[in-house]
């Protein structure tokens, strides 16, 4: 159930009725929206007697939940949530929010080479795991804790935010120290212990879809993060795993306006992944923005023939530099904008 205040309503008769919820054994979400907050209750089994909210101050009334989730959709809130991770940079804006970087931190070199370029040609957001979940126990593995503190030096010599990663609950405690914003991995996206450790952080999340996930199995997941009370949450489309063989995955973009249908969570799209071929790369990013993403994740790789995960589908810098162009181009037709190349010194 839904409470939803009046539009007059003080934050004490806000904070009276997220009490009463306490008391009577349950979890109180309040949500502000641009004309009245929204309280959303979880933790019940079954029904909640809405006569005992109804009568408190400030209530405007009570309604039914008539989806399985009640804290990632529309009903709750209305306008699109805003993941502002400050210095001007957000997810789910008006400016699109591109996030890009190698698959993998594989040495402070190519990190740094790679950050040096996304960040000219107008990246705000920087990306590389230094955990990767691989389908070999033999494929490379990631620098962990190294690669993390690699990240934060790009972070402090780029003003880069940094996207990276976690695993599992014991490197997620790693990377909510270092990182801006937490990745879950499709593989991980119904790790429901994952999840609620995730909906327990301070930071945002990235939350990819899982390669054989219905989007009503995305919006659950996203759901377990928002109830542990972590509401920053970013949907990506990377793929799911059809019969076509000509790419990795199928990119599934009818999926971006069926979940903001729903869902006031923003979405992004991970072409990378998504064809798992680089010379697809710039298509889909552009089909992605026409389609109404807020934001795109790209592989970029300096040498993607000798990179150590994903070099296939990896765009080397100058090719990034085109989509950044190209997308510069096609966002204001959407009304959105993507921060300009920062003017190189002479
Ligand atoms: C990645 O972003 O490098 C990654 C492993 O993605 P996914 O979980 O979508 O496969
Ligand atoms: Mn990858």
């Amino acid at each position: 159930m839904l409470v939803m205040m009046k539009s007059h309503a003080t934050s004490g008769e806000i904070e009276a009725v997220c009490r009463k919820i306490e008391a009577l054994g349950y979890k109180a979400h309040p949500i502000p929206g641009s004309t009245r907050t929204a309280i959303g209750i979880t933790g019940n089994q079954g029904p909640i007697e809405a006569a005992a909210l109804e009568s408190l101050p400030g209530v405007g009334e009570c309604v039914p939940v008539s989806k399985p989730y009640k804290l990632v959709g529309r009903e709750l809130k209305e306008e699109t949530t805003v993941v502002d991770l400050g210095d001007g940079v957000q997810i789910g804006g008006k400016e699109l929010a591109i996030i890009a970087g190698p698959c993998a931190v594989e040495t402070a070199e190519q990190t740094r080479t790679v950050a040096a370029a996304v960040s000219a040609a107008g990246a705000r957001l920087f990306r590389g795991g230094a955990y990767k979940p691989r389908t070999s126990p033999y494929s490379f593995q990631g620098l962990a804790e190294d690669g993390l503190r690699i990240l934060a030096d790009v972070r402090r010599d780029y003003g880069l935010k940094i996207v990276t990663e976690a695993i599992d609950v014991e490197s997620l405690d790693l990377v909510e120290r270092y990182a801006d914003v937490i990745q879950i991995g499709a593989r991980n996206m119904q790790n429901f212990s994952l999840l609620k450790r995730a909906g327990k952080s301070q930071r945002p999340v990235l939350l990819k879809r899982g390669i054989s996930a219905t989007l009503d199995e995305l919006l659950m997941a996203a759901e377990y993060i928002l109830a542990e009370g972590n509401y920053s949450v970013i949907l990506c489309e990377r793929g799911i795993r059809t019969f076509t063989d000509h790419t990795r995955n199928t990119l599934d973009l009818s999926v971006i306006p069926a979940a903001q249908r729903l869902s006031h969570l923003p979405i992004i799209v991970d072409p990378s992944h998504g064809t798992g071929r680089r010379e697809k790369v710039i298509p889909l990013s552009r089909a992605a923005i026409a389609v109404g993403a807020d934001g795109l994740m790209i592989e970029v790789h300096n040498d993607p023939e000798e990179a150590l995960s994903d070099g296939n589908q990896s765009i080397e810098p100058p090719e990034f530099e085109q989509l950044m162009r190209e997308i510069r181009q096609i966002a204001p037709v959407l009304g959105r904008s993507v921060t300009p190349a920062p003017v190189r010194a002479l």
